[in-house]
């Protein structure tokens, strides 16, 4: 038995046998060719088939999953379109008359050591989508598919074991065999990841020397949540992980019970479960019948999606749109909060040593009157189709809330005097992510309409731990006993103020502490659409009266690790 840890990429357990990509797989060999204009053509003639497959597994993928997975594989055709890429290689093979093989195999090495100096791991990740065109194209031109090992006969279920994963793998795997995903390689927004979450297939991603302890046939179980995989497992090892499974199969059950449900807790607290919505999927996908609204609409996305900034007509159809498919429940737009790790081009922000202290969120907005004018008319005519509030992102004095609401008086004057309607009652709320703000919650309070926790961002201040340094991220910790405290005093601080308070980072849906953000008093969670159901579910079985005496010692423990195991603990005694 070998057990295994990597990071969980798509939750769920699953249980199979190995059939590993590539087993035996080397790198093309240097082979020297007669004939160059024979060899270019072999490519094209590749470079045709693998065309046609794509475009297969194309229409195939829109038909089962939809436009956003479909697309990674009209993504690998402009990929495989990229002339100057393949020109590279066709000129190799014509100078060192060398097999087109080999000479894609050293275009895609340099193109990996360029791809590697690249700070932003998003970009760094879009490598593997070369590197799978590169490793496809050569398949077909040695006329092998894929280098799959055979599928036992028999066998009742799959795990796809592999250096990487791509997207064509999993799509063409038989659904009715393939149970999970075990990968070498791979970051959790890759979009083998994206894929699996999409198909609710377990995977986990990222497990050190996979390929020397995995062979064809082995049993492997594994847990996409947590990360772990165990090779031939022993007979108790096999039963506690079934037994697990048939738990987690039960919850899955129940969660997607909890989704279309009230969020109510046993003793008739009522918590408001919204999602987090902005990129162009999530408000395709929104569905207003399992969530009680949006509680953070990122509007970067928007400006993201732009070679310039979108004009106040353009933002307002998107924030309109989005208010009338809520009908009527609540929709909480976030003003533009660029800076930090999102850049925009357009912008020609600065240069900066430490870009999440600096020049960033609202403090952009305030230094950018004609920016924030046209994003918060925007809003405010959409404020007439919905339930539609404001709320300002970084606060860290009350000034910054001041100026922000002079801004947004400005603007109401403005569309006043042009005969514009608008909603002049609308809500206006910030963003507690930084210590600063959670240290004047309570003045803050007296000035706002509702708080929501950015906790993504306060725990990395709190804890003075980069969000994005995966080196740090055992300090990044939502048990540090002082993130818990933070949030504490901003619950007791709003409740003083008669204030709604709600969480819109991740932590909102971490299922350990979901008891608690009931026991504190937390109107609303906001969460990723996948996790809607989870929190309703948790939600439903917890006593926020009970939880709060149960977690009474909570802040006085001494450790993160200490804190986690009683939060586990009351959720065990919840959910179980
Ligand atoms: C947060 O900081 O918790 C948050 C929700 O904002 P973002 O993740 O967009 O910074
Ligand atoms: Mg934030």
């Amino acid at each position: 038995m070998v057990e295994l840890q990597g990071i969980g990429g798509a939750p769920g357990c699953a249980i199979g046998v190995a059939v590993v990509k590539n087993a035996g797989k080397t790198a093309p060999e240097r082979r020297i060719i007669d004939d160059p204009a024979e060899e270019i053509e072999r490519f094209h003639a590749a470079r045709d088939t693998h065309m046609r497959r794509l475009e297969s597994l194309y229409t195939e993928t829109l038909d089962r999953l939809g436009e956003k997975e479909a697309g990674i594989f009209k993504a690998h055709q402009i990929i495989l379109q990229d002339e100057y890429f393949f020109g590279q290689a066709l000129e190799r093979v014509t100078k060192e008359r060398v097999a087109v093989d080999y000479a894609i195999e050293e275009e895609k090495r340099i193109a990996a050591a360029a791809f590697a100096e690249i700070d932003d791991e998003y970009l760094r990740e879009r490598f593997s989508d070369i590197e799978t065109v590169c490793h496809e194209l050569i398949c077909i031109l040695n006329d092998h598919n894929n280098n799959f090992a055979s599928i036992p006969q028999n066998a009742g279920g799959v795990i796809l074991v592999a250096e990487e994963l791509t997207p064509a793998d999993t799509v063409r795997m038989d659904k009715d065999l393939l149970r999970g995903l075990l990968t070498e390689k791979g970051g959790s927004t890759s979009h083998t990841v994206i894929l699996a979450r999409a198909l609710g297939i377990p995977a986990i991603v990222g497990v050190r020397d996979l390929s020397s302890q995995i062979k064809n046939g082995h049993t492997v179980i594994l847990d996409g949540g947590t990360g772990q995989a165990c090779v031939n497992p022993t007979r108790e090892r096999l039963r506690n992980f079934k037994q697990t499974k048939l738990e987690e199969d039960r919850r899955r059950a129940g969660y997607e019970k909890a989704k279309r449900e009230k969020a109510v807790t046993l003793d008739g607290r009522v918590v408001r479960v919204n999602v987090n919505t902005g990129d162009a999927d999530s408000l395709r996908n929104f569905d207003k019948d399992v969530c009680d609204g949006v509680g953070l609409f990122r509007t970067e996305f928007l400006y993201m999606d732009h070679a310039d900034y979108p004009t106040e007509e353009e933002q307002s159809a998107v924030y309109r749109d989005m208010a009338e498919k809520a009908g009527g429940k609540e929709v909480i737009i976030r003003t533009l909060d660029i800076g930090g790790d999102k850049q925009l081009g357009y912008m020609c922000l600065p240069e900066e040593d430490n870009p999440f202290l600096g020049y960033r969120a609202i403090r952009i907005c305030l230094d950018r009157p004609a920016v924030f004018n046209a994003q918060l008319r925007a809003i405010l005519r959409a404020s007439v189709y919905g339930d539609v509030k404001i709320m300002f992102p970084m606060i860290v004095s009350l000034d910054e809330v001041r100026a922000a609401k002079a801004a947004t008086k400005r603007a109401m004057d403005e569309l006043r005097a042009e005969g514009i309607p608008f909603n002049k009652d609308i809500k206006q709320g910030i963003m507690i992510e930084t210590p600063a703000s959670v240290f004047i919650s309570d003045q803050l309070a007296r000035n706002v309409d509702f708080f929501s926790i950015g906790s993504n961002d306060l725990i990395q201040y709190v804890t003075a731990s980069d969000r994005m340094n995966d080196k740090i991220q055992h300090i990044y910790d939502s048990c540090n006993v002082s993130v818990l405290r933070a949030i504490r005093i901003v619950a007791d601080n709003a409740a003083k103020a008669g204030i709604p308070v709600g969480i819109c980072g991740e932590v909102a849906s971490e299922a350990r502490l979901i008891p608690l953000w009931a026991a504190l008093g937390i109107a609303e969670l906001s969460v990723a659409p996948a996790f809607v159901g989870r929190v309703k579910y948790v939600l439903r079985r917890t006593s926020a009266a009970k939880t709060r005496q149960d977690l009474e010692s909570l802040f006085d423990c001494e450790s993160a690790d200490e804190a986690r195991a009683l939060l586990d603990k009351i959720l065990a005694g919840i959910i179980d």
